[in-house]
């Protein structure tokens, strides 16, 4: 942590330096932190922002200054996330100012910009207490916010993080705010989008046909119109929600018609915690992440009878909880005193609505009224989305309150990457010097709208870092829009492969070295370097080269695209490879017609119209189909997530596991061995007819796969197994695989700080790009 300079030491005068601080270090109250621990040791000396970071020079006895060095880890501000403290020489460093510590002006020295970008930060307990007290200023101020809390990235338009550089430069600041921006002894110190009620931003009520109501009187018409089952857009802090009561089954049924949303869950804003603990089971680690300043979506376990609508989640046993973040929201749920539906303000597979004017456009068929508020959003954030597996949670989006938080690179790069990630999910991320910024969340680029946001996150990610784009790094997938636009860029283009970004960007939030580890890419479809569909491998990651050690044994997905939605087809494809017998008897065991089954056959026979694959999302898929869990994916991962919750259903009780065994491939067939599933099939179907439950067997089925990938990574001959992918989100899966392989000896990497989807792409993508490792060897 402690690098660079070594100062002599002066009995009588101590010692001299200049820290470098980096991280995110500004706006989150770190100068006056340091001038309070600076003054309580009696050093003398200054601090001040720039564009790398916080400086800061030091004087005075030897034990003092590095009390001060220590504390800068071990006391920084909640908000704050220190990444590296250099010591350099104070010489040439600006004077000692007169008395003792102070904080001086910015000075940027023509360095280069190197600050980070901080995350949004949920409603701090200071500020909390401030809103709900009568006697302070700040009473009922949906806007209050200081150094730890409030919006930061989803306001900012350049770097550094300074208040004429966001969206709150429209607001002049009253006196009474300005002298708490300019007092370091206050919380709101630099605090850049201070406000107060006399300054601030505003809310406002709008109906159609009605008077606009702003201050407490748009509180309360909102608060009305939710009580009577209406559906109320709310503008937040990344962006619009669609708000509806979570008890009320008719207003859930009636948002569901309206924003032509069949069955993915929603979303739910409880009032406060206990209420979620009515709802839900919440253990205390998911109690911790739900009140933490990301503030994010857990996944939570519905308790039965819960007062829920049926309609937020139909036939899912998880609720995605979240409480208030913003101080409009919590002002709001105070007034309401009911759970309410909080999702995404937006058309299916389009990106957040962020500004009024558009959002009054592409939400006035869904919302009956909207509570606006004037404090301009400058980049779309979604909230985040967690859920708890037995290593931890998982961040399946990583969105506000976690991006743009950078990674590091393990090594440095000449110039600035755009790494421009998949299609699905997608995230981009920027690689500059040693650090990778992944951006939020930016969702599927199916949607030219998507595709909008993705443009200008690139562009601006580009300017926040104060850079020219000198290489562009992309999935071989030719047509990923997200590749598209790669090669439109014209700048030098780097493909990765798309399981091999899986397995490096887990690795590298994990600061493994890329070598000597079995990454396990598990997930529903990537291109594989054969040109057919991948999603079920075993990459080997040795001396400098990635190899394709095992994969899942391939079959062919009738009707492609349709396939991904048709959990049946993907069985019937299985079928077929087993054999004419097996694929009759799965036919009927599915009801397809008898033309069906011809066609289907006649395509499966003849390879029309359907792709090789060796996905296990799609096997999943036909499991779920085969066993009567469900048929259909109305949403991405429907079927495999109700095959979770189907073997989370069988409890402890105990598991036979079914054959699962590993075959060597012939040389020059693409990898050196597969797990066959022909036996597992037919063990599955055997013990379905047999009378065990679907339950009992999808149970079975996971703990074979975490069976399964043991026997592979005992043959890998390596000891570590980085575990990715979509189908890594399943948390039984995960917890599974990584107990059997720690087990048997193995150390295990699962995403943490990155998600197991394709939001990960883009990060392994750089890593890819850094080691020149981007492509899969045949063997
Ligand atoms: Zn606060
Ligand atoms: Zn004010």
């Amino acid at each position: 942590m402690f690098a660079g300079y070594q100062p002599p030491i002066d009995k009588a005068a101590g010692i001299d330096l200049v820290l470098r601080v980096r991280g995110i270090v500004q706006g989150v109250g770190f100068r006056p932190f340091v001038h309070r621990v600076a003054s309580r040791l009696r050093l003398r000396g200054w601090v001040r922002n720039d564009a790398q970071g916080v400086l800061i020079r030091a004087a005075g006895p030897a034990a003092q200054v590095e009390a001060l060095m220590r504390a800068l880890t071990e006391e920084a501000p909640a908000a704050a996330r220190v990444f590296a403290v250099e010591t350099l020489s104070p010489d040439g460093a600006m004077d000692f100012p007169a008395g003792g510590f102070a904080i001086v002006p910015s000075g940027s020295q023509g360095l280069p910009v190197e600050t980070v970008v901080p995350p949004d930060l949920a409603l701090c307990a200071d500020c909390r207490r401030e809103l709900l007290d009568p006697r302070d200023r700040r009473h009922r101020h949906p806007f209050i916010n200081c150094t730890q809390c409030g919006p930061r990235y989803s306001i900012l338009e350049y770097i550094p993080y300074d208040r004429p550089h966001t969206t709150m430069r429209a607001f002049r600041m009253c006196p009474q705010c300005q002298a708490e921006y300019d007092d370091p002894a206050s919380r709101r110190f630099h605090a850049q989008p201070n406000a107060c009620p006399v300054c601030g931003p505003q809310v406002l009520f709008r109906k159609a046909g009605e008077a606009e109501r702003l201050g407490e009187p748009a509180l309360g018409q909102a608060a009305k119109l939710l009580a009577a089952g209406g559906i109320l857009a709310v503008k937040g802090i990344g962006g619009y929600h669609l708000m509806t009561d979570a008890t009320n089954e008719s207003a859930v049924a009636e948002l569901r018609r309206r924003k032509h949303r069949d069955e993915k869950p929603f979303a739910v804003m409880f009032p406060h915690l206990a209420a979620v603990g009515q709802a839900a089971e919440v253990p205390a680690e998911a109690a911790s992440l739900l009140a933490s300043a990301a503030a994010p979506i857990v996944l939570l376990k519905r308790k039965p009878g819960a007062r829920l609508a049926a309609g937020i989640a139909p036939g899912n046993p998880w609720v995605g909880a979240l409480l208030p973040y913003a101080p409009l929201h919590l002002l709001l749920l105070r007034a309401f005193d009911h759970p309410l539906v909080a999702t995404s303000g937006n058309l299916a597979d389009e990106p957040l609505c962020t500004a009024e004017m558009d959002a009054h456009r592409r939400l006035g068929d869904i919302a009956d009224a909207f509570l606006d508020h004037n404090r301009p959003i400058a980049h779309p954030v979604d909230d985040s989305v967690v859920r708890l597996a037995v290593a931890g949670p998982i961040r399946l989006r990583r969105a506000r309150g976690y991006a743009p938080v950078p990674l590091r690179l393990p090594g440095r790069i000449d110039g600035c990457w755009l790494c421009v990630g998949a299609q699905m999910k997608n995230t981009l991320a920027v690689a500059v010097r040693d650090r990778l910024v992944p951006s939020p969340h930016i969702g599927d680029l199916d949607g030219a709208a998507t595709r909008d946001v993705f443009h200008r996150t690139a562009q601006m990610l580009e300017k926040l870092h104060d850079a020219k784009f000198t290489r562009v790094v992309c999935d071989r997938h030719p047509d990923y829009a997200s590749t598209r636009y790669a090669e439109q860029t014209g700048l030098p283009r780097v493909a990765v492969q798309h399981h091999l970004a899986h397995i490096l960007a887990c690795l590298l939030e994990h600061d493994h070295a890329a070598d000597n580890v079995l990454g396990v890419a598990w997930d529903g479809t990537g291109y594989g370097e054969d040109g057919t569909i991948w999603g079920g491998e075993f990459l080997l990651l040795q001396n400098h080269e990635a190899s394709r050690f095992a994969r899942l044994r391939p079959f062919r997905l009738v009707s492609g695209e349709a396939a991904i939605r048709d959990g049946r087809r993907a069985a019937l494809g299985l079928a077929h490879a087993i054999g004419p017998d097996r694929f009759s008897q799965v036919a009927r065991r599915l009801s397809f017609l008898a033309a069906e089954t011809e066609l289907f056959g006649t395509m499966l026979g003849h390879g029309v119209n359907s792709p090789v694959t060796t996905s296990a999302g799609r096997l999943f898929d036909a499991v779920g189909a085969l066993l009567g869990i469900g048929v259909r994916n109305r949403f991405e991962g429907q079927i495999p997530l109700a095959v979770e919750a189907a073997a989370m259903a069988a409890g402890t009780a105990r598991t036979d596991l079914l054959p699962l065994p590993l075959r060597a491939v012939p040389p020059g067939r693409g990898a050196e061995a597969e797990l066959d599933w022909e036996p597992l099939l037919d063990a599955l179907l055997a013990a379905s007819d047999q009378g065990h439950t679907a339950a009992e067997l999808a149970a079975a089925f996971h703990h074979s796969l975490a069976h399964g990938i043991v026997g592979v990574a005992r043959a890998a001959g390596v000891g570590t197994v980085a575990l990715s992918g979509g189908c890594f989100q399943n948390a039984l899966l995960l917890n599974l695989t990584t107990a059997a392989l720690e087990a048997a000896g193995f150390n295990v990497l699962v995403p943490r700080e990155l998600p197991p989807n394709d939001g990960a792409i883009a990060a392994g993508q750089a890593l890819g790009a850094l080691l020149e490792l981007t492509s899969v060897r045949l063997p």
